[in-house]
């Protein structure tokens, strides 16, 4: 019955693995370089690892609340603000631009439901309506350096100096 075929020959899972084997390369480089712990890797706590609560928002309200998930609840979630069943997993845009045009990173995030968790046909990024950088699924949430990044790229971005 199951129309999903696992694809155990998939030439993109040997791919997966190659470029698997390279990022663990370059994790055990940097943890021997630096001591980075692998939790400021994956940007995530342990305990929101473990925890089965997540933020949801309702596409009708757009109120976000936590909600704890059991097993075979399934998009739309019940908003437990509204009582809708009209809930769905955001996703989060830690970017905030200042007046002055400088990137920083904000505490709380602006969450934003990608058009494809209403429409399986929707566009599976959007622009954030607070900071207007593009928003894609499992959006990351930026470092100091992707920030640093952004406004250095800002300034040298003025003039296309050819160099050599
Ligand atoms: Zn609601
Ligand atoms: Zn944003």
């Amino acid at each position: 019955m199951a129309a999903h075929a696992r694809s155990a020959s998939n030439p993109d899972q040997a791919d997966e693995r190659r470029k698997r084997i390279k990022l663990g390369g370059a994790i055990l480089g940097l943890l021997a370089a630096g001591g980075i712990t692998w939790f400021q890797l994956s940007r995530e706590t342990p305990a929101e690892a473990a925890s089965t609560r997540r933020m949801l928002q309702c596409a009708s309200s757009g109120n976000v609340f936590p909600h704890d998930f059991e097993v075979g609840e399934s998009q739309p979630f019940k908003c437990d603000i509204c009582g809708k069943d009209d809930a769905y997993i955001p996703e989060k845009c830690y970017w905030s631009k200042g007046a002055d045009g400088q990137w920083t990173i904000k505490d709380t995030p602006t969450y934003v439901i990608l058009p494809y968790r209403l429409d399986q046909a929707g566009a599976r990024s959007m622009d954030c309506p607070d900071c207007g950088r593009q928003i894609v699924g499992h959006n990351p949430k930026p470092a100091q350096e992707d920030v640093d990044r952004a406004n250095g790229a800002a300034g040298a971005n003025s003039s296309g100096t050819p160099g050599g």
